[in-house]
């Protein structure tokens, strides 16, 4: 929700001599090449996982007592019968075993309590060590991969890269640098404080030509997504998200650049007009989605746009927001547009709309990204549907369905497990107890 900045006034020019080099290098391999190297078991020996139910993210019925095979990174073999001489036996017979989990909207950079201070309390060193921690965090909780939406001084293109290198532990991530706001708008930090102090704006952007700038910034910088802050949001301070902030013009230019470099965007919206302006101008997906009418859910639905609806963060904010300093103004916003998010919601899940799953993570404890499906199903959609959302969808959102999203022979084996079957009761996908990323185990404390 609340996406912004603090800013490095003094970057030491060896460092964005550096990231002008690997962004350089990200880029030639293109934007989602991010299968990072971290993979592979320690000894070289495959890995034979005995699973006492298979969910495999593709739209077949689970299976029960299969073995899946895994060497190197992949997914070799499943089946009933299947075995290997060498392989090391993991004993998950007891356990649901499901794809990697996939976030589409995440904060790993903030974390709850520090969102509207971290600009002038945290230094940049501050930022990259929590995002580290949260990282950690979020793996743990079973999501292998997540697009991180909105990040200070470009800390989630520094965290990915650290991951890929096996220096941080976390999910392989998809980074968008700084989120592009209008001034006064989602992401102006200054609209809590007096004109005459002077507050970081490296993130906004205000018509068509500081937009192109700003999204040729993110890129220059490593950025694989474009994220655009296109309406008012909840947790920032005097702007009000049933508003539209960028003009379609504004929105088509961000469009527009990304895709001059193989980048698409993500849209934060709450406000009608500005989602049906996002629709029209290309996003890809859009974020929240609070306040739908009918035509806007069937543009959405006829463009084949994705809706990621964090619908656990709302209730996070009303509940537990005065806990972690949230301020009243926030809350109050969060009362008056959470009701209306769920409902858009419903609606559009029962529209046959596509749904990523997203948490806004970072807002709420990271780790805690596995409470949005027992929302998501309380609001009506179905346990599998909502595993696929954060499974093969999320995967065809992110442009990565050929390695990940499903278990299939082939793909890259990110799994989990969680000790009882999701489909009777959703809540068991925050009891991750098993990860495997990139056919490395970074978990298993399943109970025998
Ligand atoms: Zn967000």
């Amino acid at each position: 929700m609340r996406e912004f900045v603090g800013v490095c006034r003094s970057i030491a020019v060896g460092a964005i001599a550096a990231s002008v080099v690997v962004a350089a290098l990200a880029f030639a391999q293109a934007p989602t090449a991010a299968m990072g190297p971290d993979a592979g078991q320690a000894n070289n020996r495959p890995i034979l996982i005995k699973c006492g139910r298979l969910i495999d993210g593709t739209v077949g019925d689970p299976r029960d007592s299969v073995s899946i095979l895994v060497r190197g990174d992949r997914v070799e073999a499943i089946g009933k019968d299947v075995t290997s001489p060498d392989a090391q036996v993991v004993d998950l017979s007891s356990a649901t075993i499901l794809p990697g989990l996939i976030d589409c909207h995440t904060h790993l950079a903030f974390h709850p309590g520090s969102i509207s201070l971290a600009a002038i309390r945290e230094s940049v060193a501050d930022q990259a060590l929590s995002a580290a921690a949260a990282a950690r965090a979020t793996l743990q909780a079973g999501f292998t991969t997540v697009r991180d939406l909105g990040a200070p001084n470009y800390v989630d293109v520094a965290l990915k890269r650290a991951i890929e290198r096996g220096t941080a532990e976390g999910p392989r991530v998809l980074a968008c640098g700084w989120s592009l706001s209008i001034t006064g708008g989602h992401g102006d930090i200054g609209n809590a404080y007096s004109p005459f102090i002077e507050l970081p704006h490296s993130n906004i952007a205000d018509g068509v030509d500081e937009v192109r700038k700003l999204v040729r910034q993110d890129v220059k910088y490593g950025a694989d997504w474009i994220k655009i802050l296109a309406t008012g949001g909840v947790l920032s301070a005097g702007d009000n998200p049933g508003a539209q902030q960028y003009t379609y013009d504004e929105i088509k230019a961000a469009v527009d650049e990304a895709a001059m470099s193989g980048r698409r965007v993500a849209a934060h919206c709450h406000a009608t007009s500005g989602v049906k302006d996002c629709v029209r101008a290309g996003v890809a997906s859009i974020e929240h989605g609070s306040f739908l009418d009918d035509e806007a859910i069937r543009m959405i639905k006829d463009k084949g746009v994705y809706l990621v609806p964090t619908t656990f963060v709302g209730d996070f904010i009303i509940e537990h927001g005065s806990e972690f300093g949230i301020p009243a103004e926030n809350i109050e916003k969060a009362k008056a547009t959470i009701p209306k998010a769920h409902e858009s919601f419903s609606r559009a899940a029962r529209a046959g709309v596509k749904i990523a799953f997203g948490t806004d993570s970072g807002v709420f404890p990271h780790g805690q990204n596995g409470h949005e499906f027992a929302v998501m199903t309380r609001l009506g959609m179905e346990p599998i549907a909502a595993i696929r959302s954060a499974t093969s969808a999320a995967a065809d959102l992110l442009g990565l369905s050929k390695e990940i999203g499903t278990i299939e022979v082939g793909k890259t084996a990110d799994l989990i497990a969680v000790p009882r079957d999701p489909l009777t009761d959703v809540r068991a996908l925050e009891e991750v107890r098993f990860v495997m990323k990139s056919g490395r185990v970074v978990r298993n404390d399943m109970p025998k």
